[in-house]
């Protein structure tokens, strides 16, 4: 129940029919959305899809997390949409803003220079805010640490398949630590340094690789240059425990240090992606080919003609990205040595 005076308060907690709720054990986890208040609308579709194709029978939490307070029309709306428990928390200024070492003359520069080329987001100062938050920081956030694991949604999303078991459940079973949809090759300009940077990190940090690592999903050389493929973060499953790690946090703050989030526009998807590759074992990163999704301007449509019936899906499967050339997809494939899903060949 809520309370003016908790500082976790629970919006709206929610009684449920047991015909309306799907039998068996939750895990402890939850949604997490990073969200403006002027995005209600975008994120109200979002869960509404979330909520219709899953979570109606799995009724988990959602964290909404904000640099500004959420107004009344943003909570009271999502309260409604979620099945489970919602939360929203203010981010802390101290993890949204420039670092104290950052020169602030050279980022603008670097601003008004991405500006002239055109490159997306190039410059924005909230955008790139967003990115070190994604890449650092939500994990950490006081309404973050009552869980171990997290589904990120992002407004206009769209999922096109019924889920019919719990995702979450899934990882745990699997020993999964880090999921995606989409992949695909990171926009170099925005970039130049991440490799080099990273270089750094893993030469003293050589007891944080891990066996079996995915290195040669990112990289055609054993490590020399990065091939730019990345998860699209958009959509992530994933072990929160992990993004806690000592690991995690010293690439994090190495990178940070580096300066790359606001003299270049490192995104957190090839960040996480990143360390994912060289953190994790291949076989605790996952492929939820099932999962039909879109975020603009891809869809992750699941191959398959059976399952898409079985499971209601009502994507085209002709605009499926896995199999285009810009997607690395396959790659992920080869490096897992899994054979390609059933029809991949009629869908390309
Ligand atoms: P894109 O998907 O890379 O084009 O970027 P988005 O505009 O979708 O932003 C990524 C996520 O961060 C979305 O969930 C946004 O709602 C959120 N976001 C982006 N900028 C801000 C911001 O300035 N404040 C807050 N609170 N959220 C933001
Ligand atoms: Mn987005």
């Amino acid at each position: 129940s809520s309370s003016d005076t908790s500082p976790n308060p629970d919006y709206g907690s929610k009684t449920h029919l047991a015909g309306e709720t799907a039998p068996g054990e939750r895990m402890n986890a939850t949604f997490v959305t990073l969200a403006r208040n002027s995005d209600v609308w975008e994120i109200a579709r979002s869960i509404r899809q979330v909520e219709d194709r899953f979570n109606r029978k799995y009724h988990y939490d959602w964290v909404f997390l904000n640099d500004a307070e959420f107004d009344e029309t943003f909570i009271s709306v999502t309260t409604a949409l979620v099945s489970g428990n919602t939360r929203y928390g203010k981010i802390d200024s101290y993890h949204w803003g420039f670092p104290d070492f950052i020169d602030q003359e050279k980022a603008a520069a670097v601003r008004e220079d991405m500006h002239e080329r055109k490159i997306i987001y190039g410059d924005s100062v909230s955008y790139r805010h967003m990115c070190r938050y994604e890449s650092g920081f939500f994990f950490r956030h006081p309404l973050m640490m009552n869980y171990e694991w997290y589904w990120r949604v992002e407004p206009s999303i769209e999922l096109f398949c019924d889920i019919n078991y719990d995702p979450f459940e899934f990882m745990v079973k699997n020993k999964k630590k880090y999921s995606f949809v989409l992949s695909l090759y990171e926009y170099v300009d925005t970039i130049p340094t991440l490799w080099d940077s990273t270089k750094k990190w893993i030469k003293n940090n050589a007891q944080h690789i891990a066996d079996n690592n995915g290195m040669e999903w990112i990289s055609d050389d054993g490590g020399e240059t990065y091939n730019n493929c990345h998860f699209w973060s958009n959509f992530e499953i994933g072990s929160l425990k992990w993004l806690r790690s000592e690991q995690y946090i010293s690439y994090f703050e190495h990178l940070d240090k580096e300066g790359g989030f606001f003299y270049e526009r490192w995104g957190d998807a090839p960040v996480h992606s990143i360390a994912a590759a060289l953190m994790l074992r291949k076989e605790e990163i996952h492929f939820f080919n099932d999962i039909g999704y879109y975020h603009v301007p891809f869809m992750h449509c699941p191959t398959g003609a059976e399952y898409r019936m079985e499971h209601k899906c009502h994507c085209n499967p002709s605009d499926n990205f896995d199999w285009n050339g810009y997607s690395c997809t396959k790659r992920f494939y080869e490096m897992q040595k899994m054979t390609l899903p059933e029809g991949y060949e009629k869908e390309q």
